[in-house]
């Protein structure tokens, strides 16, 4: 089974003068020493060469280094944030009259993305159930480039069929694209198959909320492409990193396993907690999910099941009490994303899911009961536990 911990353990990089953090880059561009060498690079494209900021410098090539090897892909590029991560690759792959076949249930920003401004561009997405095999292969047409889908989908937790779906797509041509944000560590899309993984790195990889940043994660070739001076999306819609950032970024995911399980530890107990009172609690870890024993045939052992966690407390109204209460209570924030030390949670259909039409809320399975928990680091998950039944 793939450890993507200790493949990162095993990734060392010096800093400049041998500190064991690489040094931050404090430069846009860099010097040449012959005229020669510059018209060379720019003539072709030499890889592991630095030119500009915005096409390479080293400490984000060490942070790529490091997304490479927690995903176990051949290359990565850092961008500045999930969004620009997955409308990058995307414009990579798909020209104008090209087709993507999406899941349904994935993040609101990527579905306004998809729904609202891909279309002005002449690429059409098709939405699809994805664990209807039969409706996403009916889909596919001469078209058709990419199959696109979260691991765990935003905000209902269904998990992909990953190793299935890179069938459906192999035997096609396609590229299958996914969006790894709520799985770091415990899943490794590209080890079941995937050509491209997604991540907003403002969640759990970087997991102090202070950032928005993202990442790519693919073949040699297809970040090379990205960065290509001449036609890369990478290179010419520049949605670059901040130096500092990365620096800060490739620190905090040293803490990476660490935190997913005891995040992972945390939702589990409150899941089954919650629905032991007879909630409606949708949690990959609990025998009860519809794919949980799909999850366990797949993941990498040892980080549990995620640290996120939904329940459905039916209407608007009762989700809205219960989450004031919770603040009050000190359960966490009243707030978007997830990946923090702090429990947040929001309630889906009204904030991160509200790009998405209510009736296509309705379609997969969203109701505006439904409260989103990403659960912290809390040491005593007990007292959290109380605190929360105190609000329900
Ligand atoms: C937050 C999020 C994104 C977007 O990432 P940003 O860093 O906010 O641009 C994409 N996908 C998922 C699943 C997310 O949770």
């Amino acid at each position: 089974m793939y450890d993507p911990a200790s493949e990162i353990q095993d990734y060392l990089v010096f800093g400049e003068f041998g500190g064991v953090n690489p040094s931050i880059t404090d430069s846009s561009t860099f010097t040449f020493m012959n005229p020669d060498k510059m018209s060379d690079l720019f003539d072709h494209d030499i890889e592991g060469c630095f030119l500009y900021s915005r096409h390479w410098n080293p400490i984000n090539k060490y942070l790529s280094g490091a997304l490479a090897k927690l995903e176990g892909s051949e290359s990565a590029q850092v961008t500045s944030s999930g969004i620009s991560a997955i409308c990058s690759a995307i414009l990579q792959v798909c020209s104008q009259g090209d087709e993507i076949i999406s899941s349904r249930t994935i993040y609101g920003g990527t579905y306004a993305l998809f729904k609202n401004v891909l279309p002005k561009y002449g690429i059409k997405v098709h939405f699809c159930d994805i664990g209807n095999f039969k409706e996403i292969e009916g889909r596919i047409g001469d078209s058709t480039k990419i199959i696109y889908c979260e691991s765990i989908s935003n905000p209902l937790l269904e998990v992909a069929d990953i190793q299935k779906l890179s069938q459906i797509a192999n035997q096609n041509n396609l590229k299958l694209f996914v969006d790894n944000t709520f799985s770091p560590m415990f899943l490794s899309p590209i080890k079941l198959g995937a050509d491209v993984v997604l991540h907003s790195m403002t969640k759990f990889i970087n997991g102090a909320s202070d950032c928005v940043a993202g990442c790519i994660c693919g073949t040699d070739d297809f970040i090379h492409e990205l960065t290509n001076i001449n036609s890369g999306i990478c290179m010419l819609f520049g949605p670059v990193l901040d130096s500092f950032r990365s620096a800060s970024i490739l620190k905090n995911m040293h803490t990476l396993h660490i935190r997913i399980k005891q995040h992972s530890h945390n939702a589990q107990y409150i899941a089954e907690k919650l629905d032991k009172l007879g909630l409606r609690v949708l949690y990959p870890g609990l025998t009860s999910h519809p794919q949980h024993e799909l999850l366990k045939s797949i993941m990498n052992k040892g980080f549990g099941f995620g640290g996120m966690v939904a329940i459905d407390l039916v209407n608007k109204e009762k989700a809205e009490t219960f989450m004031e209460k919770m603040q009050k209570e000190k359960v966490g924030y009243l707030a978007v994303s997830l990946g923090y030390y702090k429990t947040l949670f929001s309630q889906p259909g009204h904030s991160t899911s509200s790009e998405i039409p209510l009736d296509e809320q309705k379609k997969m399975g969203l109701s505006e009961g439904i409260v989103r928990f990403s659960m912290g680091l809390d040491n005593d998950i007990e007292q959290t536990f109380n605190r929360i039944k105190k609000c329900l």
